[in-house]
């Protein structure tokens, strides 16, 4: 423990009260930084079929990107292993709620019980936005497994300067505190932060072509 080693250090050099202080404040940010450094790099026990649907999610992502939206994808998954829907982000419809988790949340109603629904997963590229949560949460899905937080995403829109959404990001716990949540998953969290980079860089480029006017995609 770092801050125990510093209050031995403290005695053992008869310091005066106010630096004791200080270097004991120093030291104890630093546990603490420490502590929450660990905790990120914990590691995430997922399944190959857990994994299988993240890299669907992935594809799904990828095709919306193609397709010239928003990259994002989701699985919604059985409790037995089906996978039940599928979709990607269709936002650039002109409906900025046509997430695919929302999309997935809808369907689940419409289409499963209630314990069918506690009992399935869902599978995304991107930490569910709050909207998404609560649907989820007012649905009673089960389990989420993401690929990448809203915490990595918000860093990559500042690293892109990109403009920051209309809706804070959550953490889907904040929203739904009785959700078991896994994510994010390193090596796929990368891929899904190429497409995000892919896609602002897709969308600068046909702004640049449309004209400074444009405001459309
Ligand atoms: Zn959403």
């Amino acid at each position: 423990m770092l801050s125990a080693a510093c209050l031995r250090v403290v005695f053992d050099l008869k310091m005066e009260l106010s630096i004791a202080i200080q270097i004991c404040r120093y030291f104890l940010r630093l546990e603490y930084r420490q502590k929450r450094s660990d905790k990120s790099q914990e590691t995430i026990m997922l399944t190959d079929t857990d994994l299988q649907n993240l890299r669907r999610c992935v594809e799904l992502a990828t095709e919306a990107l193609e397709a010239g939206d928003e990259p994002f994808g989701s699985v919604l998954v059985a409790a037995d292993g089906t996978v039940l829907a599928e979709d990607r982000n269709r936002v650039g419809s002109g409906d900025p709620t046509r997430h695919p988790e929302f999309e997935l949340a809808r369907w689940a109603a419409a289409n499963m019980t209630s314990e069918e629904r506690a009992a399935a997963t869902v599978y995304t590229s991107g930490e569910h936005c709050p909207m998404c949560a609560a649907a989820h949460g007012w649905v009673g899905l089960g389990r989420i497994v993401y690929a990448s937080s809203s915490e990595q995403l918000a860093a990559w829109f500042t690293e892109l300067g990109s403009a920051a959404p209309p809706v804070r990001a959550l953490r889907i716990q904040e929203v739904v505190p009785g959700v078991q949540v896994e994510g994010p998953v390193a090596a796929l969290a990368e891929q899904v932060h190429d497409l995000h980079q892919r896609f602002y860089h897709k969308y600068k480029q046909s702004r640049k072509e449309k004209g400074p006017d444009s405001s459309s995609l």
